[in-house]
């Protein structure tokens, strides 16, 4: 731990890329850090992107924290709260508030909320004006652990999520986890799910501290949290950094995620939150590990048992149709020429890309979570 100013800089780790560098900050305090950042750089203008929920629990602190940086301007744009706002539209909005507002450049976007702000605003910063620098503020523990880091921005398509977007990092992803204070416990348990996937993918360690203090972490304990958040960012740079553009290695972070979008798309990304179905397609991809013999019952009973105990969902609903799930899993744009490439386990720690799974191993596995 590094006392930096009257901020205490928990952790602090760069995200090293050919073309652009990135740095992760965990801060226990208020984000002073993020003023001695700015400070630094000079921009001219700063656009702040926040959905109005965020904005009203967290935007005038950050405002007021800004007030000491010179720019131009420092304006909020806030928008509506929800997935179908990461659109086309609401990134043309975006471009062209800040045509008007006069950005340059040299100006910034700071992304300020869950992984839809951060998606959407890191799209909006690579695009205006071929590349404008981008911070993101991520406030929901899915985007502290995941949607923040790794460099990829996103808007969804009315045909399909995040099929347009760029690999595009900010300059500094600032976490504070008492954000994570006012976050709905839903939420909450849904980025969970995704700490979980890093522990069953990448590291033994991580998955037997969750199976301990997950009732710490439920109770949002600063030290547990802070321990989780360190982690998944630290796993996840590593991954990022050998393999950025998803040509190998990356793909390992899909556990349970070709299960999990089938089943989004299946209920209209009305019924689960992303990481409920996470939760959910992990525990298949689970049983078709089992059902391909590479790993043994207790291995399933394990994933599933951690998820459980998260609160978070492990069985489909009975209504929805396995065949169907499978054409989505064809349709996935991970999938090739309409076969299904899965991440499937060996053991918790050690996960393999398994080509073309059958039809009966998927079906099978959708069964056995019923
Ligand atoms: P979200 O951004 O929709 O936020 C969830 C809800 O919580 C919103 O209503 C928001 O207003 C509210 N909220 C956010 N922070 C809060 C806080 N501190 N207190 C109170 N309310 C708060 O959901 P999410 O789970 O953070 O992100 C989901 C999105 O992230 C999806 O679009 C997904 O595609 C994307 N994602 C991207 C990546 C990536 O690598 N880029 C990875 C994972 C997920």
């Amino acid at each position: 731990m590094i006392l930096y100013k009257n901020s205490v800089i928990l952790q602090n780790m760069n995200i090293q890329m050919a073309e652009q560098d990135s740095r992760i900050v965990s801060t226990s305090e208020r984000l002073e850090i993020l003023v001695e950042f700015l400070k630094d750089q000079d921009f001219s203008s700063i656009l702040i992107i926040a959905d109005h929920r965020i904005f009203a629990l967290h935007g005038e602190p950050l405002l007021k924290l800004l007030d000491t940086i010179k720019a131009n301007s420092v304006e909020p744009m806030i928008i509506p709260s929800g997935e179908q706002y990461k659109s086309l539209a609401m990134a043309e909005n975006c471009w062209t508030h800040m045509h008007a507002m006069g950005l340059d450049r040299k100006s910034l976007v700071i992304a300020l909320g869950g992984g839809v702000v951060t998606d959407l605003g890191g799209f909006v910063a690579s695009t205006y004006m071929r590349g404008v620098a981008n911070v993101a503020i991520p406030t929901t523990l899915m985007g502290m652990v995941d949607a923040a880091i790794g460099g990829k921005t996103a808007v969804n398509l009315p045909t399909g999520k995040n099929i347009v977007g760029a690999f595009y990092h900010p300059k500094l992803i600032a976490i504070a986890p008492h954000y994570l204070n006012s976050l709905p416990d839903r939420e909450f348990r849904s980025g969970l799910a995704e700490v979980i996937k890093y522990g069953v993918i990448l590291d033994p360690e991580l998955f037997a501290y969750l199976e301990k203090h997950l009732p710490a972490i439920l109770n949002k304990n600063l030290k547990s949290l802070e321990s989780i958040i360190y982690k998944s960012c630290a796993l996840k740079a590593d991954v990022v950094q050998k393999d950025e553009k998803e040509q190998g290695l990356r793909a390992i972070l899909n556990w349970g995620h070709t299960f999990a979008h089938a089943i989004e798309t299946a209920t209209n990304y009305d019924t689960y939150l992303h990481g409920e179905a996470v939760s959910i397609g992990m525990c298949c991809a689970a049983s078709a590990s089992l059902e391909k013999g590479l790993v043994d019952k207790e291995f399933v009973k394990k994933q599933v048992s951690i998820c459980q105990q998260a609160g978070l969902p492990t069985k489909i609903s009975k209504d929805l149709d396995i065949d169907h799930l499978i054409d989505l899993m064809k349709a996935d744009k991970k999938s090739l020429s309409g076969q299904i490439n899965l991440i499937l386990a060996k053991k918790i720690g050690q996960v393999e890309l398994v080509k073309n799974v059958d039809r009966d191993t998927i079906k099978k596995a959708f069964l056995a979570r019923l």
